[in-house]
């Protein structure tokens, strides 16, 4: 899918955004004045306004007034085709979010991360300042803390957010657990051949995971649990409980059950699953009670997700399920990650 991951392209957009809305309404609307005022002076000239001057008038506006109607129909064709649900670019090419952007944008430019990390980083940058500004609109609320916050102040303390990142990307041991091993910050999985179900490494699950060299009881991958327990961790700080699922790794055969016994598009097909790989994780939220946030819950009903959220770029983790056509609030993944 297009994700417009660029500030060019999102600035181009957004003035084209611009254009297209000034051809729709204002350039109408000073044609229409022109015509009127044209139509009031006839009548201080004392012109008699009968058929013969509307034919006339006709005559001579005609022209313009057609190439309006024209240009007037283009701008709401192109704009109508160009403001669809998988035009990401045409989403969020907002004044707000390209801002965002931008601060961010600057923010990584002094960090060392690789390109691929700042692209991914920037990508989670639009989807969640996208999801802040329909929230935004919606509760007609905005967080006045932001707008006192100068743009130098903003890129500095998105900087030091980066560099709590930055250590995560340190990962450069290329250890492989599940068969999944991390380079510079990025996850790198076998690709899966259907033919082959062994090139699918779920299949090996480890059975006693701490004495196998992992780093926690579950079989998660030993990277990713780092950035999960960091994660939950820095949760805790602030005051929100969130826990990880106990299923670390899932065997092919428990994804193939998945598949058959959920309803269809529910579970990824087998072999698919990034929890096959050690690098997926469900998570709990719980409301300040202590109770468990039911479904149906949204950022704002569950303040433990919505920090997740709004946070997990900064632990190199993503909610990469959030906007697929079945929903997964629960689900997370390493920010990057790549077959190879
Ligand atoms: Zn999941």
């Amino acid at each position: 899918m297009f994700t417009c991951n660029s500030l060019i392209l999102l600035n181009f957009t957004y003035y084209l955004k611009l254009l297209l809305g000034f051809c729709m309404t204002i350039i109408p609307f000073i044609t229409l004045e022109i015509l009127v005022i044209k139509i009031i002076r006839c009548k201080i000239k004392d012109i008699k306004i009968d058929k013969n001057f509307i034919k006339k008038f006709i005559k001579k506006e005609g022209k313009l007034v057609f190439k309006v109607f024209i240009l007037f129909i283009a701008a709401f064709s192109l704009n109508n085709i160009l403001n669809n649900k998988d035009n990401k670019c045409y989403m969020y090419a907002k004044k707000e979010i390209i801002s965002e952007y931008k601060t961010s944008y600057n923010a990584l430019k002094e960090t060392n991360l690789s390109n691929s990390v700042k692209e991914k980083y920037l990508e989670n940058v639009l989807v969640i300042a996208y999801s802040n500004y329909n929230n935004v609109n919606k509760n007609n609320s905005v967080e006045s803390k932001e707008k006192d916050n100068t743009e130098n102040s903003k890129v500095q303390k998105i900087k030091n957010e980066i560099k709590v990142e930055d250590n995560i990307m340190k990962e450069t041991d290329t250890t492989k657990y599940n068969s999944v091993y991390v380079q510079n910050g990025t996850f790198y999985y076998p690709k899966y051949n259907a033919n082959n179900k062994s090139t699918y490494t779920g299949m090996y699950c480890p059975t006693n995971p701490l004495k196998e060299g992992y780093n926690n009881p579950y079989g998660y991958n030993n990277y990713f649990y780092i950035r999960l327990t960091n994660m939950v961790e820095d949760a805790k700080k602030n005051g929100y409980k969130i826990t990880i699922s106990t299923q670390g790794c899932r065997s092919y055969q428990t994804q193939v059950n998945y598949y058959y016994s959920m309803e269809k598009g529910r579970a990824i097909s087998p072999g698919h699953s990034m929890h096959g790989l050690g690098i997926a994780s469900d998570l709990e939220f719980y409301n300040q009670n202590g109770s468990v946030c039911p479904y149906g819950r949204t950022d704002t009903s569950c303040p433990s997700m919505g920090w997740a959220h709004k946070n997990a770029y900064k632990y190199g983790l993503t909610f990469n399920l959030l906007y697929a056509s079945y929903r997964e609030d629960w689900h997370v993944e390493p920010i990057n990650s790549k077959t190879y």
